[in-house]
This record gives structure tokens, C-alpha cells and sequence, in this order.
């Protein structure tokens, strides 16, 4: 299977940081509830990985659920942080527990490469330790924001200088809000 052909356009990475753009491979109702999955099948979920550039990460293929049930946990401690509310213990354990299985050669700092992340990480804990280095700084907390869109609610990084980015992207949520105040207008100027 030619994976780069399949994953052109395939999945929209906005969020600014991969733990975000892993919450965001869903759409969510205001309730913290599914709407729409993106990630339905390993292969969904082996496309997304190539796409964030987490194609190495092991253990991916057979555990979708535990997978998802992760994602949602961590999406329920950015969207309390966000309130300025306690995150559920339940979500708290995943994130930890995800941290601390980590393997002790799971980060490694390598002249040539950077920071290289070891191969042998799990995708919970490659995201955990995006969501920990967000989580851990307020300047990035206080720079993540929810797509106001409907039926959307992606997580973002407001990395604009001015900070007034709104939506997650224009080409969607942006510009239906845009075309949504016309029509209003519109039918206003019309009665
Ligand atoms: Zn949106």
C-alpha cells in the first residue's frame, strides 16, 4: 500500500501540535461527544499516523478502541483546562499512565537528528508527550483555543501574532460562518 498517494488532503493538520491534531481527527458536539470519526478502521488510524509523522510508533493495529478511549480522555483534560475546571481523574490517569510507561530510551537527544523521539513509543505516548509540553507551559495553554464551528470543535494553537485566530481554518468553518452572516443579511434586507 502506497501510503503517501492515500494521505494527500486526507487528514487536516490545524491544531499547531500533534496532540492536538489527534483530538481534532474527530468533529465533537459541545457535550465532549463523537459527531464524526475520521478514525474508524487501523488503516484510518496507520493514514493518520503517516500523516502526523508518527508512522513508526508501535502497537497501533488492534487496540482502535483503547485508542479513542484515550483520545477522549485527553480532549476532556484540554477542554476543562480550557473552562478553568478540574480534569477527571479518569482522564488524568490516561494521560500519566501513558507517561509513565514510558521506556526510559523513549526520548533521546541525537546531534544529528534533534530530539528524536525513539521508535519504539506507543501513539498514547507520543501524544502524551505533545499534550505534557502544551499542558506544562502556559503560554501555549493560554494560546489553545475551541473551533467555534458547528458540530466541529477542534483544538488549536493560536499562534497568530494579534491572537484573534477564531476558526480552525477558513477554507471550512471560517468561511461557512462568512457565507452564514450573508444569507442572514440577506433575508433581514429582504422582509
Ligand atoms: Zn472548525
Amino acid at each position: 500500500m502506497n501510503l503517501m498517494s492515500m494521505t494527500d488532503n486526507a487528514f487536516q493538520l490545524i491544531g499547531g501540535r500533534t496532540c492536538l491534531d489527534f483530538l481534532n481527527t474527530a468533529n465533537w458536539s459541545k457535550d465532549g461527544e463523537v459527531i464524526e470519526d475520521k478514525l474508524l478502521s487501523d488503516k484510518d488510524l496507520a493514514l493518520w499516523c503517516h500523516a502526523a509523522g508518527l508512522q513508526d510508533v508501535t502497537g497501533k493495529s488492534g487496540r482502535l478502541t483503547e485508542i479513542l478511549e484515550f483520545r477522549g480522555s485527553l480532549r476532556g483534560i484540554f477542554v476543562a483546562t480550557l473552562d478553568g475546571t478540574a480534569p477527571t481523574k479518569k482522564g488524568m490517569a490516561a494521560l500519566n499512565g501513558a507517561l509513565a510507561s514510558m521506556p526510559s530510551s523513549a526520548l533521546r537527544v541525537s546531534r544529528k537528528k534533534g530530539l528524536a523521539l525513539s521508535p519504539s513509543l506507543t501513539l498514547e505516548q507520543a501524544i502524551a508527550i505533545s499534550a505534557a509540553a502544551v499542558l506544562s507551559r502556559d503560554l501555549e495553554v493560554s494560546r489553545v483555543k475551541i473551533c467555534p464551528g458547528n458540530d466541529c470543535a477542534w483544538l488549536f494553537l493560536d499562534e497568530s501574532k494579534n491572537r484573534r485566530r477564531t476558526w480552525c481554518s477558513m477554507e471550512t468553518c471560517g468561511n461557512r460562518a462568512k457565507a452564514q452572516r450573508h444569507y442572514q443579511r440577506k433575508t433581514k434586507s429582504a422582509k
